[in-house]
């Protein structure tokens, strides 16, 4: 079922996991933050399943995800959003962009990159410009190895400026990136489920790890192609191991079920999560809310220890 969330009045943020596995310390700091943004500035705010990598998502993890974001108290406005149930929008979306069939193989995309002049991860747009004769070929290979080729826009862009609370003005590169990945079954791509979502919710502000902050310009003018505002961004800093690592699950008992088996409150990882994003003594998200100031989160990653 497609769900129609109420059209914001003041527009709204939102907190977008992949349903892969349980959230750690990291992954619920930054839900942390995407809520307070979002309501400190009298926003709506949603929550989205990002379940488009069917290979990797379980709805039994998206489940346990919701379940520990409202244990920690946070609130949603509407019902949560399944990106398997937009797959319908994505293709009305693909309809209205510049886009074309892309028939390399990672090894084709890997060569090209070494090639001299080669921009490094940008697709230097090898099957671009091809004739109707060797598209029809190529074609007829993939066909053959029982492949679809790959869609990607046709960019007029080759940068794009968005402006994120915590960097600044960011420029970034744009390039002829995949909408819709090829391979034995076609798959949407993220960047494109993405802002067609964030535009079908209304959402006017992004709060997410700053591992996507390169990929905002690309998303952005996306999201002008199809006629949409560009949201305001606000990229955070991630938690990081003590190697200075991205906290990950092999990192301890780094999950909120973890942190509870192992005799902790939910009132004592809120008031962790508060000190790791400058707040003291908080131990409800209404007092993170009260002792939360935008212009100072921490530009640093925080150490898990
Ligand atoms: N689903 C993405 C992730 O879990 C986040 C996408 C976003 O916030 O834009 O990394």
């Amino acid at each position: 079922m497609t769900v129609q969330p109420q059209p914001p009045t003041c527009g709204a943020g939102r907190y977008a996991p992949s349903p892969s596995g349980d959230l750690h310390f990291g992954n619920l700091r930054t839900a942390v933050l995407a809520w307070l943004f979002a309501r400190q500035s009298g926003r709506a705010f949603y929550l989205r399943d990002e379940d488009i990598d069917t290979g990797r998502s379980r709805p039994e993890f998206a489940r346990r995800q919701e379940e520990d974001l409202r244990a920690l108290g946070l609130t949603f406005d509407g019902d949560t959003t399944h990106q398997t149930d937009r797959f319908g929008a994505y293709a009305k979306a693909l309809e209205s962009l510049p886009h074309y069939e892309c028939y390399c193989s990672r090894k084709d995309i890997q060569e090209a990159s070494q090639a001299p002049h080669a921009i490094p991860g940008h697709y230097p747009g090898t099957c671009r410009n091809l004739t109707e004769k060797e598209r029809e070929t190529k074609r007829a290979q993939l066909r053959e190895q029982g492949r679809v080729p790959a869609l990607r826009l046709a960019a007029e862009a080759d940068h794009f400026t968005v402006v994120d609370e915590l960097h600044g003005e960011y420029t970034g590169e744009v390039d002829d990136f995949i909408l819709r990945r090829g391979g034995q079954v076609p798959d949407w791509a993220y960047n494109l489920a993405v802002v067609v979502d964030d535009a079908y919710q209304g959402i006017d502000q992004v709060v997410r790890g700053d591992d996507l902050l390169s990929s905002a310009p690309r998303q952005a003018y996306l999201a002008q192609l199809l006629g949409v505002e560009p949201p305001t961004y606000a990229h955070v800093p991630l938690v990081l191991n003590a190697q200075g690592k991205r906290l990950a699950k092999r990192d301890g008992a780094v999950t909120l079920r973890q942190m509870l088996d192992g005799g902790m409150t939910t009132q004592q990882v809120l008031s962790q999560l508060g000190e790791s994003i400058g707040i003291a003594g908080a131990s409800t998200v209404q007092e993170l809310l009260e002792g939360f100031d935008p212009d100072r989160v921490p530009r640093k990653p925080f150490i898990w220890a």
